[in-house]
C-alpha cells in the first residue's frame, strides 16, 4: 500500500526518507513519469513543497560566515519561473535565468523546482550546465548531517546521482561573480516551447581590462550520459574575443561530446551543433560582460526560436 505525506520541515522529511520514502517537489518529473508509464510512483512519498527552509533566492550566510564574498543560496524549491524573474539571478547569474526561462511551458515552470531538476539527474537538464560554469554546490541534508557536493560528484549518469537515499537537496550555493564577468545559456530546440534540448550549452566568461578574455567556463547539455564540463580552456585566456577564439572553444567543445544518437538527432549531428551553441553561449557572455543588454532567454535574441516579426 503506497504511503503519502506532508513535511513541514526539513527534520521531519529527512526522518520520513531514512524510513523510505522519496521527496516530491512539484512533481513535474515524478508524477509525470509515472503516468507516462516510465517508472512507477514509489511505495511511500513525501511532498515537500510546504517547506518554508526550502524557499527562496538570498545571500548565502555560510560564506559570509567563513570569510569568503557572500554568493547565492537558492533554495532547493525555487521555480523556474522564480529563477527566470529573479533580478539577482537575471542581473548576476544569468545563464541560470537563462536555463529555466527555457523549461517546457509556464505551468512547468511554476510548478517544477530547481531541487527537481537538479535531483532527477538528467543529461538534458536546463539548469545544470548554467549551475556548472557558475561554480554552483549543491546542499544535502540527513540525519548525518550536512554535506556540499559539487555538480561532477553528483551526476553520476542519465537519471542518477550520488546522493543517499535519505538525503534531502536543501539548496544550490553560487559564489559571487567576479568583476568583468557574465554568463549565458543556449539551447538548440526544434520548436519554440514544450522542448528538450538537442543539445545546449552554457559560458561564463570574465574579461581582461583590455577586453580580452580573462577566463572563460564552458559546459554542454544532452551530449554526455550526465551534464559535461569543458576541460583545456585556460590556454585561451588572454586572447582577443574574436571569431578565432570562438571557432577554438567550438573545437575543443565538440572533441569532448560524447553524444548519442536517438530519434531527436544523430549523435554526428550532436556533436556539430554543440560546437555552435558552445561558441554562441560565449560570444554572448562575451557581450553581456561587455554591458550590452541580451534579453533572457538568450535563445530568442540570437534568433533560435524568434518569432519573423521580432
Ligand atoms: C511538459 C514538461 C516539459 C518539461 N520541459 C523541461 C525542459 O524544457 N527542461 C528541463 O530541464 N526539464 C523539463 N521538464 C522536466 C521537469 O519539469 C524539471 O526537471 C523540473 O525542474 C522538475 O522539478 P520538480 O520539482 O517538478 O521535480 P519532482 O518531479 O518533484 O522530482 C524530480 C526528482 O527529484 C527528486 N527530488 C525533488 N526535489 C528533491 C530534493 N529537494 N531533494 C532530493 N530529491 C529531490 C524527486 O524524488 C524525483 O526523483 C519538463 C517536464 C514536463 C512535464
Amino acid at each position: 500500500m503506497s504511503a503519502f505525506t506532508i513535511a513541514s520541515t526539513v527534520a521531519e522529511a529527512v526522518t520520513l526518507l531514512a524510513d523510505g520514502a522519496r521527496p516530491v517537489a512539484g512533481g513535474t518529473d515524478l508524477v509525470v513519469g509515472h503516468r507516462q508509464g516510465k517508472a512507477p510512483l514509489p511505495e511511500k512519498v513525501v511532498a515537500i513543497d510546504r517547506i518554508a527552509d526550502l524557499r527562496g533566492i538570498g545571500p548565502d550566510e555560510r560564506a559570509a560566515a567563513d570569510g569568503s564574498t557572500a554568493g547565492l543560496r537558492i533554495g532547493a524549491l525555487v521555480t523556474h519561473a522564480e529563477l527566470m524573474t529573479d533580478a539577482t539571478v537575471v542581473g548576476s547569474y544569468t545563464a541560470l535565468a537563462d536555463g529555466a526561462a527555457l523549461v517546457g511551458s509556464p505551468a512547468t515552470r511554476n510548478a517544477g523546482t530547481i531541487g527537481g531538476n537538479v535531483m532527477n539527474g538528467s543529461p538534458a537538464m536546463d539548469t545544470g550546465a548554467p549551475l556548472v560554469v557558475l561554480g554552483a554546490r549543491f546542499e544535502l541534508v540527513s540525519g548525518r548531517g550536512t554535506r556540499l557536493v559539487e555538480p561532477d560528484e553528483l551526476w553520476t549518469g542519465p537519471g542518477t546521482t550520488s546522493a543517499a537515499d535519505d538525503e534531502l537537496m536543501t539548496a544550490c550555493l553560487l559564489p559571487a561573480r567576479p568583476p568583468s564577468s557574465a554568463s549565458a545559456y543556449v539551447r538548440l530546440e526544434y520548436r519554440r516551447a514544450m522542448e528538450i534540448a538537442v543539445v545546449g550549452a552554457a559560458a561564463s566568461v570574465e574579461l581582461g581590462d583590455d577586453g580580452s578574455l580573462a577566463s572563460v567556463r564552458v559546459a554542454l547539455t544532452a551530449v554526455a550520459p550526465t551534464i559535461l564540463a569543458v576541460t583545456g580552456l585556460d590556454d585561451l585566456a588572454g586572447r582577443p574575443l574574436d571569431d578565432d577564439l570562438l571557432a577554438a572553444v567550438a573545437d575543443i567543445a565538440r572533441s569532448q561530446a560524447a553524444p548519442i544518437s536517438d530519434l531527436r538527432a544523430s549523435d554526428a549531428y550532436r556533436r556539430h551543433t554543440v560546437g555552435v551553441m558552445a561558441g554562441r553561449a560565449v560570444s554572448a557572455a562575451a557581450a553581456r560582460a561587455r554591458g550590452e543588454h541580451l534579453a533572457v532567454p538568450i535563445n530568442r535574441s540570437v534568433g533560435i526560436g524568434r518569432k519573423a516579426d521580432q
